[in-house]
């Protein structure tokens, strides 16, 4: 829904942190999947994992387009090896990377580099519902209870998406960029959904595909007399994507739980009109840049490139628009 805006300076500090993890902690065990393929015949698919560097490429893939490619060349070698070979060991094989490449991204996902990188990108809010909190915390304390010493480790972290999913996608398990962290309704409700039917928060979002919140019944809200109902609206052509991502995630029938969220800013709208603002702004002069910075502040409207820095900002945005523009 929203877009995960990273900079060119973030994008250059998660790489080098996984390429140093790579090199440290996943290349060794990366090296005996290479064996295991290599002793079985699927030499064209070893061929894509035979070196450090090939691993660190695969991982660093950057786009939705690159990810593809990769998969469709890496399908097509493992089809190759499998020609002439008996349906059990294509099975089996499959099971085998499968597993290991799970089990390496479930080591990955415990250690340090991946709250380090999750901190790098912050991303402060769910990308597919712009509706939870996602913040990254872990901190290691040592407390003296008696005689022992009691070691904590606090830690919270958005899960990671694979946007490409790591049964369907095994190598692609460790790619920085088909993790998505995301709260944990969104990665179950995404779970079991072909990924071509979602936008890839990296390169797209709602905003870019004309997609937006419209509310209707805001003048029976206002007279409370009538419950807000909350829509996604766009073009003809999206209404699938709409359908989708309202099927997986929920997300009228969640946006329509924050009645009290809406009904409060529809009141904020009215009440501080221009004419309020410019008053109030004359008492603030030296806070603000103009009456409409200050409006802002009030209304709790955030610009689309820092929409994950808060939840229902592109409601908020959504809504202000619809009010505002008519
Ligand atoms: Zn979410």
């Amino acid at each position: 829904m929203i877009k995960i805006n990273l900079t060119a300076e973030q994008r250059t500090e998660i790489e080098k942190m996984i390429t140093k993890d790579i090199k440290k902690n996943s290349y060794p065990e990366i090296e005996k999947i290479c064996n295991y393929l290599n002793d079985a015949n699927f030499i064209k698919t070893a061929e894509f994992i035979d070196t450090e560097e090939k691993v660190i490429k695969i991982c660093l893939l950057s786009s939705k387009t690159d990810l593809i490619d990769f998969q469709k060349k890496i399908n097509k070698a493992y089809e190759e090896d499998s020609k002439w070979k008996c349906s059990c060991l294509i099975d089996r094989t499959r099971e085998y990377i499968k597993d290991e490449l799970e089990n390496l991204y479930l080591k990955f996902s415990n250690r340090n580099a991946a709250y380090n990188i999750l901190r790098i990108m912050k991303v402060n809010v769910c990308p597919y519902c712009n509706r939870q909190y996602t913040f990254t915390i872990r901190t290691k304390t040592s407390k003296k209870i008696g005689e022992k010493i009691v070691k904590t480790d606090l830690k919270s972290r958005p899960e990671f998406d694979h946007f490409f999913p790591k049964s369907d996608y095994p190598f692609l398990a460790l790619s920085i960029y088909n993790l998505v962290p995301s709260c944990s309704l969104c990665n179950k409700g995404k779970s079991n959904t072909p990924s071509e039917n979602f936008l890839y928060p990296y390169e797209e979002s709602f905003g870019d595909k004309g997609i937006h919140f419209e509310i209707q019944n805001v003048i029976g809200n206002l007279l409370k007399q009538e419950e807000i109902i909350v829509k996604l609206q766009s073009a003809k052509k999206n209404q699938d994507l709409i359908k989708q991502y309202n099927d997986s995630f929920k997300i009228e029938s969640l946006y329509e739980q924050h009645v009290d969220y809406i009904s409060e800013l529809l009141y904020k709208n009215y009440i501080f009109n221009d004419e309020a603002i410019e008053s109030i702004y004359r008492s603030y002069e030296k806070l603000f840049k103009s009456p409409s910075e200050l409006k802002q502040l009030i209304l709790g409207n955030y610009k689309s490139d820092n929409f994950n820095q808060r939840p229902l900002s592109k409601l908020t945005n959504d809504i202000l628009h619809q009010l505002n523009c008519k």
